[in-house]
């Protein structure tokens, strides 16, 4: 019979950060077996998972997400990545993709175990309840009804996927509240691995009520341990002013302790957006991060990536990034730019031009977004050169969904 720990009540983070250990939430529950920990959110769903058998590294760890998608905490041994970019974790998902050039946490032979030893937790635990401790038996009814969440309750409250969340929600280790006002996306990228194949469409108020009911009232055992949300979907801040406000509005008085909200943008959306939309966000007394993707200022690049816009609307952008972080201290708007070993030099000119002749403002971080190569030496070599010529943040940032 597998011997069983359980350590109720453990503390973890209050407050959204980056750390340099995957943060837990305010309060989560510990199991131990011989072969493997887990930490169970307050609801019983497991969140974070760690073998001990050949496991690669004792500060690594599998993450699931919301909508059970595994996550492997990926560390590089603390070198450049952390040195860089003050990251320690890459999130790598155990589907087989190849994040990172040097290390497939999908190939390891102790993941493999773990992940196995994780399939048969409710058996497990279901014999060593029969022994008569009643947490085992409520561990077990949970993991079976979070099963459930997964395929068929998120997918039917949410009524669309979530591919990839904005890289600054990466502060609230990417726990966040989901609050869906549009779904789709008016452009159509070339690169994009992302879109859903809709159109852009918004959202009634009764449907964005609706779903962030449900939402909290399915989470509503572990809701005290969230601290962001995304409103979302692809490009969020293409959607009116009053449906926005109205999304954030619902949320807080569900959820009155959610601080943090991230959000998505285009350089279309970003453009058209009036000014005194992002005054009144800014005086809603809560952090807003929307992060834009830019891509490229480079017409080469832009063309070699499929990208239906000029190099001059993506300047004007830019612009408008700058002079908002300028204005407005609750308002954090960040950058995506792609990284390739494959695009021209012009890419990484143009970019090492335009960080040199910035102004002072080192708000709203770059995120260096790999495409179509695993992150190795070629990344950090750039990333590196961009970084020593840029106020801003650098970040390393590899698509992570809900
Ligand atoms: S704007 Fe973003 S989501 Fe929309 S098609 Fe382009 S890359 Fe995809």
């Amino acid at each position: 019979m597998a011997k069983v720990r359980i350590l109720l009540d453990r503390k973890g983070q209050k407050e959204c950060g980056i750390f340099s250990f995957p943060a837990r939430p305010t309060r989560y529950h510990q199991v131990e077996l011989p072969s493997l920990v887990i930490h169970f959110s307050t609801a019983w769903r497991p969140i974070f998972i760690q073998g001990s058998r050949q496991w690669p590294n004792s500060l690594e760890w599998i993450k699931i997400t919301l909508s059970g998608t595994r996550l492997y905490y990926a560390s590089l041994g603390y070198g450049d990545l952390a040195s860089l970019f003050s990251q320690y974790y890459v999130p790598c998902p155990l589907d087989g993709r190849e994040v990172l050039s040097s290390f497939n946490p999908h190939l390891q032979v102790g993941v493999g175990k773990t992940l196995k030893a994780l399939d048969e937790l409710p058996e497990v635990l279901k014999m060593a309840a029969e022994e008569g401790n009643g947490h085992l038996k409520e561990i077990c009814e949970a993991i079976v009804r979070w099963k459930r969440f997964y395929f068929f309750e998120l997918p039917r409250i949410l009524k669309c996927k979530i591919n990839v969340l904005p890289p600054d929600s990466m502060i609230c280790d990417y726990n966040v509240l989901p609050v869906i006002v549009s779904t789709g996306c008016l452009n159509n990228c070339g690169f994009c691995t992302v879109k859903d194949g809709t159109e852009f469409k918004i959202r009634s108020r009764s449907e964005i009520r609706t779903q962030v009911d449900e939402i909290t009232s399915a989470l509503e055992r572990e809701l005290k341990s969230y601290r962001g949300a995304f409103i979302g979907n692809l490009d969020a801040l293409c959607a009116p002013d009053d449906l926005l406000f109205y999304g954030v509005d619902i949320l807080r008085q569900r959820v009155p302790w959610i601080k943090n909200f991230f959000m998505f943008g285009s350089v279309h959306s970003l453009v058209e957006k009036d000014l005194s939309f992002f005054k009144k966000l800014n005086s809603l007394e809560a952090n807003f991060f929307i992060n834009i993707g830019m891509e490229s200022l480079d017409s080469k690049t832009l063309a070699l990536i499929k990208k239906p816009i000029s190099p001059q609307k993506v300047e004007g952008a830019w612009k408008k990034i700058e002079l908002l972080n300028s204005l407005f201290p609750y308002l954090d708007v960040s950058l995506n730019i792609l990284a390739s070993p494959a695009f021209p030099a012009s890419h990484w000119e143009r970019l090492i031009l335009k960080l040199e002749n910035e102004g002072r403002s080192s708000r709203g971080a770059i995120y260096l977004s790999p495409l179509d190569a695993p992150v190795g030496r070629w990344f950090f070599k750039l990333a590196k050169s961009i970084q020593i010529r840029s106020k801003r943040p650098v970040r390393l940032y590899n698509l992570v969904g809900l």
